[in-house]
């Protein structure tokens, strides 16, 4: 009968072999074999530099001082003293968590604060803050896209917008850097097979330091009924006579943008990102968006602490927007002097120095770093390995000085790489 079959062991079989082993996983046999190559060549690895101090337009790494260009802090409030004083007396008003999602019990008074001052900073109704840049894009699209939908990105856009859409669903295509009128040509091709279409792009992108043309892409975006999302992680405090961004940049109302992003460990000195936008958009984000209703809400030292950073971005009293908006410029044109290839840089707080070669830019910054420059390079596959460069932010904090010198030792060394045999060659003699 029925039992008795059940009850009958079946045959021993060889156990299945599953691939436990994380050194199985993609990617991870070619890294080490980078690695191995470089250490063969005697080249230092460029990243986890540990900087042993606040990374301003001055750090310390190894116990040397050295000037920076390395880091985000693009008009040096992390560490100011009224943001530090900020961050350590929300600390002591209301510890270091919240300690819950902000709808059950984790909602404070500046996180509200916080909001509404950023939709005003931004000249639209509303914004919601989210734990980190990354998660604000992954968050939104996420949430606010679907199955039935489409999202055209540039082809530069950053990773979350593209984790984002994965998470949503939805179709996605990428349109080449800054090509408008392959966006218009694909929404004409397009539009009609989906319900609800986004269009995302930087306002400066964050590898070449360029930016983007919004009165036309507000156009584009008005005829094809789609929404426009603009990252602003790079633009706040940056672009724009008082730093408010692309849309002060370029004369446009910002509510002609359906979603504006950002981050708050730019400019703003701290940890976590941000929706500014609609009423109703930012409303429907705090109530279903996966990543804002089951995480904890913002903590209080860097909610804060981005307060009273975008307060004293707002006040300007030092005039620390005009100073990066002059520095930037005059790294750029002593680059472009100096005969560097800055690529598409418009002179805007991020200026890349291409060198076409992932080990030469590598080369490069650690010879840079044993000078006392501090520039990070961007290599294969962050970007393609013809545009490997080294990436240079300029803050206000930088002196001419500062910056002068850095050209002068980045165009000499450059010069000195270029004068040598390449390193495989040498591998292979
Ligand atoms: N968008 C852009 C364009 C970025 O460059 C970054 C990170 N550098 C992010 C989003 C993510 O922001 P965060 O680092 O604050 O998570």
């Amino acid at each position: 009968d029925k039992a008795a079959t059940a009850a009958v062991p079946l045959p021993a079989a060889e156990p299945k072999r599953y691939d436990t082993d994380f050194e199985s996983l993609p990617g991870f046999e070619a890294l080490r074999m980078q690695r191995a190559t470089a250490d063969l060549l005697g080249i230092a690895s460029p990243f986890f530099r540990t900087h042993q101090q606040r990374a301003g337009a001055l750090s310390r790494i190894d116990g040397r001082e050295i000037v920076n260009f390395a880091s985000y802090d693009y008009l040096g409030l992390n560490g100011h003293p009224a943001v530090a004083a900020a961050a350590k007396a929300a600390i002591d008003d209301y510890g270091t968590s919240v300690s819950a999602s902000r709808l059950v019990a984790g909602e404070r008074p500046f996180h509200a604060a916080l909001e509404r001052r950023l939709a005003e900073f931004h000249g639209v109704e509303d914004a919601v803050t989210f734990v980190s840049g990354h998660a604000t894009n992954v968050a939104a699209i996420g949430q606010i896209m679907g199955p039935q939908d489409l999202v055209l990105h540039d082809a530069l856009i950053h990773s979350s917008v593209i984790t984002g859409t994965q998470l949503s669903g939805a179709q996605r295509r990428s349109f080449p850097h800054n090509d408008l009128d392959t966006l218009e040509a694909l929404l004409a091709a397009e539009r009609d097979r989906f319900k609800r279409v986004l269009v995302v792009v930087e306002s400066l992108y964050s590898m070449d330091g360029d930016t983007i043309d919004l009165a036309r892409l507000v156009a584009i975006k008005q005829r094809f009924g789609a929404w426009l999302m603009v990252d602003e992680a790079h633009g706040l405090g940056v672009l724009g006579r008082t730093g408010r961004g692309i849309a002060e940049a370029s004369g446009i109302d910002p509510r002609q943008v359906d979603l504006w992003m950002g981050t708050l460990s730019k400019t703003l000195a701290s940890c976590g990102g941000y929706i500014a936008g609609s009423g109703p958009l930012v409303e429907y984000l705090k109530l279903m968006a996966s990543g804002f209703v089951y995480s904890v809400g913002l903590p209080p030292p860097m909610a804060l602490a981005a307060l009273t950073a975008l307060e004293l971005l707002i006040a300007d009293d030092e005039g620390r927007v005009v100073r990066l908006q002059a520095n930037s410029r005059h790294f750029l044109d002593r680059a472009k002097a100096a005969g560097l290839d800055t690529g598409l840089a418009e002179g805007h707080a991020i200026i890349s120095i291409i060198l076409g070669d992932s080990v030469k830019a590598v080369l490069l910054s650690n010879r840079l770093l044993e000078r006392g420059i501090n520039a990070s390079p961007i290599v294969h596959p962050a970007v393609p390995e013809k545009s490997a460069r080294l990436r240079c932010f300029i803050t206000a904090e930088h002196s001419r000085d500062q910056i002068d010198r850095a050209i002068a030792i980045l165009a000499e060394e450059r010069d000195r790489l270029d004068r040598e045999p390449s390193l495989l060659d040498r591998l292979g003699s």
